[in-house]
């Protein structure tokens, strides 16, 4: 069965900005329609990483935020935590970006909580039952929202050819640690000489797999892990506060999809009704806006669309840019300007596995019916 999938391009006139253009398709999504008085709507989006410039701009997030508290409902803005130690690792110098960027209060209309807490460490342990997790770590303030809206910048990615809503919700709303499960096919290593026997790694295995021991010589302990007793969890590695325990980014892209699926799997069931997304299909860069630059857009700005299935939203997203010439001196090489795939010709990344398996547990359709408002 197709979904619909709402488009609005990029041409505009008196009357019809895109900020309005931008209302009109929110208006039409049923989560919108869905809010009740006093519930509480997270907009998940990507505030960029510090030196990125690809991020949704604040006064397109201040036209949704002011379309839900006229539903009704009460808005906040919200991203995770990275895993990797950027500028966005914990929730102070993520607030810190995300000011820098312009979205705060005055200038969006919204809190912003990052939902996953100051250090990456408040989730819930959300049942999915998948083919990599019976459990998932989804970021508390995601999780305990009454509805959420993805608002995602569609944008190339190296482990999933693209990223759109599907990610935006998957790995941008796991906790910290739920991000280490999703990359991480290998156990944690222990960098020996980084590690100060602080024992805080100790403390916080949920299965006890690390001990600290003394070797001859050295003046401090130094925590082991007993990989057969380890399950991935990755709580050690965001413990660690001298990053001694290696972050393993070892996920081949079909499983990194399919966990990724997982997680933004457990989000929606738990929404019904009260899950939507908008994708801008706008300064479309070659990689993520986790990066601390944002490379020439490879295709020219299409325009913006709006959905309540985020799979169908993103398999639109990705067919539209894929009709596109790719533009000249860009990522994409000149010898693979014609290429049908622009992502696929940048990263040689196959990025349907994460259709082919969200169609799998139900979490959406890739058959959609673009209708043009
Ligand atoms: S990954 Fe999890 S189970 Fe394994 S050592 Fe680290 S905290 Fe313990
Ligand atoms: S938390 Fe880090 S520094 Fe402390 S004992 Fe564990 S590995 Fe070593």
């Amino acid at each position: 069965m197709s979904s619909i999938v709402y488009f609005s391009d990029m041409r505009t006139k008196r009357g019809a900005s895109l900020p309005e253009k931008l209302e009109r398709l929110c208006k039409e999504l049923a989560v919108l329609k869905n809010i009740r008085k006093g519930e509480l709507v997270a907009i998940t989006l990507h505030f960029g990483e510090r030196g990125n410039t690809g991020f949704i701009r604040p006064l397109f997030i201040r036209r949704i935020v002011d379309l839900i508290k006229l539903a009704g409902g009460k808005p906040f803005l919200t991203d995770a935590n990275t895993l990797y130690r950027g500028d966005r690792s914990n929730a102070v110098d993520h607030m810190n970006v995300a000011m820098e960027h312009g979205f705060s209060y005055a200038t969006v209309n919204a809190p912003i909580i990052i939902a996953d807490g100051l250090r990456g460490k408040d989730y819930v342990e959300a049942p999915v039952n998948g083919k990599y997790f019976k459990k998932v770590k989804i970021s508390s303030a995601a999780y305990h929202a009454d509805s959420l809206i993805s608002v995602a910048h569609v944008k190339g990615h190296m482990l999933f050819g693209f990223g759109g809503a599907l990610k935006n919700i998957g790995m941008g709303l796991g906790a910290r640690s739920g991000k280490q499960m999703m990359h991480a096919d290998l156990k944690p290593e222990i960098v020996a000489k980084k590690c100060v026997g602080c024992g805080l790694c100790v403390k916080w295995c949920p299965t006890g797999s690390l001990s600290l021991f003394e070797p001859q010589g050295r003046e401090k302990p130094l925590s082991a892990l007993n990989p057969s007793t380890c399950i991935g969890c990755g709580e050690c590695v965001v413990t660690c506060p001298s990053e001694a325990i290696k972050i393993s980014w070892s996920g081949a892209p079909q499983s990194v999809q399919e966990k990724t699926v997982e997680f933004a799997w457990a989000i929606a069931k738990e929404k019904t009704g009260k899950i939507g997304a908008i994708n801008f299909l706008t300064n479309i860069s070659p990689d993520c806006d986790c990066m601390s630059h944002t490379d020439a857009s490879i295709v020219p700005d299409i325009g913006m669309l709006a959905s309540d299935d985020i799979v169908a939203i993103d398999r639109a997203s990705i067919d539209l840019i894929n009709q596109q010439t790719a533009l000249l001196n860009t990522a994409v090489p000149e010898s693979k300007l014609g290429h049908a795939d622009k992502f696929a010709a940048i990263h040689g990344i196959d990025w349907t596995p994460q259709f082919t398996y969200a169609e799998q547990v139900g979490l959406g359709s890739a058959k959609y019916d673009l209708r043009k408002i």
